[in-house]
Parts: C-alpha cells; structure tokens; sequence
C-alpha cells in the first residue's frame, strides 16, 4: 500500500494516476485541498509564466502542459464532476507605452525559446475580447496557455478517488507513515522529511461575479502590466472572474487592504467592467516555495518519493508531478531530466 500524504492538487493528482494504474493507494491529509490549491489562480501558462533565467523551468512547465489533456482523460474516466478546464488561451496585454515595450520584449524572449506567443493589433484583441479597455498599448495571443479552476478541479479529483475505492484518512502526519510513501503535502513536508528548505509566499487573490447582462464578461484569461506591475484576470465557467495575485513574504496570511485595492486598480485598467461586478471574496495562499523556485520532486530512498515546493506553478505542474511518481514508483523512465529538482540540493 503507497501513502500519499498531503491532498493539495498534487497529492490529489498522484494518487489518481497510481489508483487508475491499479496501484493500492491511501491519500491522508486532515483537511484535503485547504492549502495553497484553494486559492490558486488555476492557469496552465507555461508560456505567459515565462521567467527570465529560470531555464530548468521551461522543460518542466511545458512537458506538464501536454501532458494535461491526458490526465484530464484520465479523471473523466472516474467521475462526472466538472474541472474548469479550458483552452481559449490566454492574452497578454500591456497598459501603457512602458508596458508594452517590456511585453514586445517577453514576446521575443518567448518566439526565441520556441514558444508560441503571437502580437495581435489591439483591435484584432478586443475583437477576441471586447470588454478589454480601448486604452491599451499593447497584445499578445498565447493559444497553448489554458487554465482549471482548482476548487473544482480538487473536488473532481476525490471523487474520482472515492470512485476508486482510495482511503482518505483524514489525520495529519505527524512522522512518515510505514511502507511506501509519496510526500505531497507542500509546505508541511519539511516537517516530515528535514533538509527541504520550504517557505511560504503569500499571494492575495480575488473572487468577483460577473452579473447577468454582462456575461461573459471575458472568455479567455488576460494577463497584464500596469506600470509594470503584474495581474491576471481569470473568467471560470461558473461566471466569476478570479484576479489576483500578489506576492509577498511578510508572514501575514491575511488578505492586506492594500493589495486588494491594487489589484482591483490594476485589473480595471485592463477591463473596465470589473467595476460592475459583485465583489465575493478576497483569499490568501501560502505557495510552497524553494530557494532556487524550482521543486522537490525525486526519489530519496526505496520508501520514500518527495513532491513538493511547486512555488508558482504547482497546478501547472501537476501533470508532471503525478506522471513523476507513476514513473518513479513502477521503476520506469519519467522521459525528463530531474537533476535540477533534486530534493537534497539544499541540504546542509
Ligand atoms: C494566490 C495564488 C495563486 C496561484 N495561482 C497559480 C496558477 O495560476 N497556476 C499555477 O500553476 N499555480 C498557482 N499557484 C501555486 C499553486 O497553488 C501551488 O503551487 C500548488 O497548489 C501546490 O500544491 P500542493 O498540492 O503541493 O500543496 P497544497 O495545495 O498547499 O496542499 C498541501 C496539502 O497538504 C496537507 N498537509 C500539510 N501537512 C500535512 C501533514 N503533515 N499530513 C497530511 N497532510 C498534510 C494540507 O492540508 C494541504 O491540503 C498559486 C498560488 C497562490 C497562493
């Protein structure tokens, strides 16, 4: 019997991958997808996400984006429960001269590393997307970049897992269980396995309606800069729109007032009608981060898979983390290079 333990989209995800695969399979996690998936954004962006000098990144993100489809299959197998995955794309747009030429230029770092990424006049932008402000200096089309909704995506996974037949113990784990066991339980696997140097990234995150006559207020995700300050507005299928997100680490993991207002500030740059929208929630999530923003994700000894730091881009990467551990566990090639996620790099 493998113990997951932690039941973020990543625990979650691992789990489904070994139980479809007839694997015997115990997720435990005392409150499942009550971390940093209940607040994530949810966009696959391995092109948009792009970060200068992250180059072990790339790989990674974009091996994860083809494999999506397939896990995406995989949970349709075993449950009727919607994901909100979609694949509109993404646009990038910029608010401002300045913007727009730090855009042209991601755009070009982006064409160079073989990314799909292509400008679009802006009236050819707000042809796709007509609530975008006619104010902007600038677009870019990302077609491959695709989002979930991870609420739903994470209440899809455990259904697929009851399904299944899979245990969920709901305790904490307080020392690594007996037999095999796959460490998923982001920022807690420090805690169980010493040696990963894990900190928490706050980002305050927002949750609006979008009222009826205004629907769909978007189709796509758009993504932008304001005076070179990011933001992302993200339309779900249940008609609300999630715009996020900061990024601080000041161990307050309370929405701040301050950030609220910016975001708000920011995305109506971008899309003017979010002033008419419902205002539902603000959030904050801790992101699991490592020194180098790159994961864990190995296998430390016959017993013992670790699967976390996933930072940034954890519901990106976790098609990759679960096929990972499939790999991993059955002894087989995970077709990637894994040397740059080694769990004990910061080992002292
Ligand atoms: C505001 C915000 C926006 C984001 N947007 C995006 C995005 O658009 N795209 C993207 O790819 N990523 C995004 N992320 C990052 C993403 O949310 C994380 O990388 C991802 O959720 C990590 O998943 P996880 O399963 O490793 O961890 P978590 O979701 O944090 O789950 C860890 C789980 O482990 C459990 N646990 C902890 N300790 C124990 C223990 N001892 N025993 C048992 N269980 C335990 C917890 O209860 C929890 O359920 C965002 C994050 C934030 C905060």
């Amino acid at each position: 019997m493998i113990t997951v333990v932690g039941g973020g989209l990543i625990g979650l995800a691992t789990a489904l991958r070994l139980a479809d695969r007839g694997h015997e399979v115990t997720l435990q996690d005392p409150a499942p997808a009550s971390g940093a998936t209940h607040h994530a954004g949810g966009m696959l962006a391995p092109v948009a996400e792009v970060v200068y000098r992250q180059e072990p990144l790339f790989p990674l993100m974009l091996r994860s984006a083809e494999l999506y489809p397939g896990l995406m299959g995989i949970v349709e197998k075993h449950t009727a429960l919607p994901t909100g995955y979609r694949t509109e794309g993404t646009l990038v747009v910029a608010a401002d001269r300045a913007d727009a030429t730090h855009l042209a230029e991601l755009a070009e770092y982006q064409a160079g590393h073989a990314m799909s990424a292509e400008r679009l006049p802006l009236r050819q932008a707000r042809a796709l997307e007509p609530a975008l402000s006619p104010h902007l200096a600038g677009a870019v089309h990302i077609p491959g970049d695709h989002q979930v909704n991870p609420r739903l995506f994470a209440a899809a996974l455990l259904d697929a897992l009851t399904a299944l037949s899979v245990p969920i113990v709901r305790t904490q784990a307080d020392t690594l269980p007996a037999g095999p066991v796959i460490l998923a339980n982001g920022l807690g696997a420090g805690a169980l396995y010493p040696g990963l140097k894990l900190r928490p990234v706050y980002g305050d995150i927002l949750r609006l309606g979008v009222p009826t006559h205004l629907r769909p207020l978007l189709t796509r995700v758009v993504r932008g800069f304001v005076e070179d300050r990011p933001v992302y507005l993200i339309p779900r299928t249940d008609d609300t729109i999630a715009i996020g997100a900061t990024s601080r680490e000041d161990d307050r993991p309370v929405p701040r007032t301050g950030a609220v207002h910016d975001l708000l500030r920011d995305a109506g740059r971008l899309v003017p009608g979010i002033e008419e929208c419902d205002f539902l929630e603000a959030t904050t999530g801790a992101r699991p981060g490592t020194p180098d923003d790159l994961p864990y994700l190995g296998k430390v000894n016959e017993n013992l898979i670790v699967s976390t730091g996933y930072f940034r881009h954890g519901i990106l990467l976790t098609a990759l983390a679960a096929d990972v551990a499939v790999h991993l566990v059955e002894g087989t090639d995970p077709g990637i290079d894994l040397a740059a996620c080694d769990p004990h790099r910061h080992k002292e």
